[in-house]
């Protein structure tokens, strides 16, 4: 270990408001689950989407996908279609509804849901006698899945789409917000993510109906009587009004938290632009914008003279700076192994070559000299 102090992967960071919508909630004694500040924050939310959607603030992104999965009527039984490549948090819900999780491989220009896969899943699921149920769709490190080529096959077999948008919170496809596009979105606020409530998330509804529902659901099912009822099962999943007041705080920096993971994008592209054989994960082309959550690399060994992403990630930790493999598909995880796979290598091989890079939006300029320092020691007896 380096004497450097730790440059972590991924750190939030406050505005300095956060304290007084805390402080105005307790003093207000909005010291609850709901509330206020819970409404306040999903208003806020919904102005930054710029659509008519209805977002309901949860105690996680779990949380917002398992609810999503309740309110698509998935249960027991059921066949999901989920990205392979992604957080366990994507796939877990799946299970919780007592359903089967079918993985699908990616494609290799956003590293996410490969539509062709997808549709061989589908077909194939359907040859076995079941149609499935839902299509989880990840944007994954703020990178838009290909919006439209999964909408098409969604669409052409009518199953619809569980938009996990926890990473992508500031993202856009077109214009249009990252968290909309999905028949169901979800959204998190953990404290790595874009911004954080210091644990939270939201599920982002089309409709009042289906938002009311999803309270309904957040807050035990509680039939409209005066007694305690319930002809549904519950769950205790809303979000706390105190955590909401740090989101409002939160919300006055969300824009500039994206303006500053993306600058760390930036910073590694043109780092590594000189180095061959190590790629930045970008977006493919303009229609995508990437609030770059995580800056990733891929490393090949054969263009980078034998460099590999682990060299290069022990490297780093030696200096006490932090970096960490990509999500490892969950195809090959030891509790999803036994679950059918459609797809080829795509996600295995990002796994294997992958490596994040620290992006948080509290890193300073003197971090990223340090950060170039480091690279520069390491890589110079590969370059030469
Ligand atoms: C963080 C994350 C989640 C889960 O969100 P929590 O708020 O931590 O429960 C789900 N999916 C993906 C892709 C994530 O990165």
């Amino acid at each position: 270990m380096g004497t450097n102090p730790r440059i972590y992967l991924s750190l939030g960071q406050c505005s300095g408001s956060e304290l007084q919508f805390v402080q105005d909630a307790i003093n207000n004694n909005w010291v609850t689950s709901g509330g206020p500040d819970v409404n306040a924050f999903e208003i806020a939310l919904q102005h930054f989407f710029k659509l008519p959607i209805f977002v309901t603030g949860l105690s996680s992104g779990t949380a917002a996908i398992h609810l999503g999965l309740i309110l698509l009527g998935v249960q027991t039984g059921d066949v999901v279609l989920c990205q392979s490549m992604t957080f366990s948090a994507s796939a877990n819900p799946i299970l919780y509804q007592g359903a089967t999780p079918v993985f699908i491989d990616s494609e290799i220009q956003t590293w996410n849901l490969c539509p062709i896969a997808l549709e061989q899943a589908i077909v194939s699921e359907m040859g076995k006698g079941k149609k499935p149920k839902a299509i989880i769709a990840v944007h994954l490190y703020g990178v838009p899945y290909q919006i439209e080529a999964v909408r098409a096959v969604a669409d052409a077999y009518q199953i619809p789409i569980l938009e996990d948008s926890a990473e992508a919170l500031g993202s856009a496809y077109k214009g249009q917000k990252c968290g909309t596009f999905g028949d169901i979105g979800v959204l998190s606020f953990n404290g790595n993510k874009i911004i954080t409530t210091s644990g939270g998330g939201a599920i982002v509804t089309p409709t009042a109906a289906l938002k009311q529902k999803a309270v309904f659901y957040a807050t035990q099912s509680r039939d409209d009587a005066p007694h305690y009822q319930h002809s549904a099962i519950g769950y205790n999943y809303r979000m706390s009004n105190i955590c909401a007041g740090i989101g409002r705080g939160q919300m006055e920096v969300l824009e500039a938290h994206v303006a500053k993971r993306r600058a760390m994008h930036d910073f590694y592209a043109d780092f590594f632009q000189n180095y061959k054989g190590i790629s930045v994960f970008t977006v493919p082309n303009e229609d995508y914008f990437a609030n770059y959550w995580l800056s990733a690399i891929v490393v090949d060994p054969l263009l980078a003279n034998g460099l590999t992403r682990e060299t290069l990630r022990l490297a780093l930790e030696a200096e006490n700076i932090e970096s960490r493999p990509l999500w490892k598909p969950m195809h090959l995880q030891p509790i999803f192994e036994k679950y059918p796979y459609y797809g080829g290598s795509v996600s295995e091989t990002l796994f294997d070559t992958g490596l994040c890079m620290p992006s948080g939006s509290n890193l300073s300029d003197a971090d990223r000299e340090r950060i170039t320092k480091v690279l520069t020691a390491i890589l110079e007896p590969f370059y030469n």
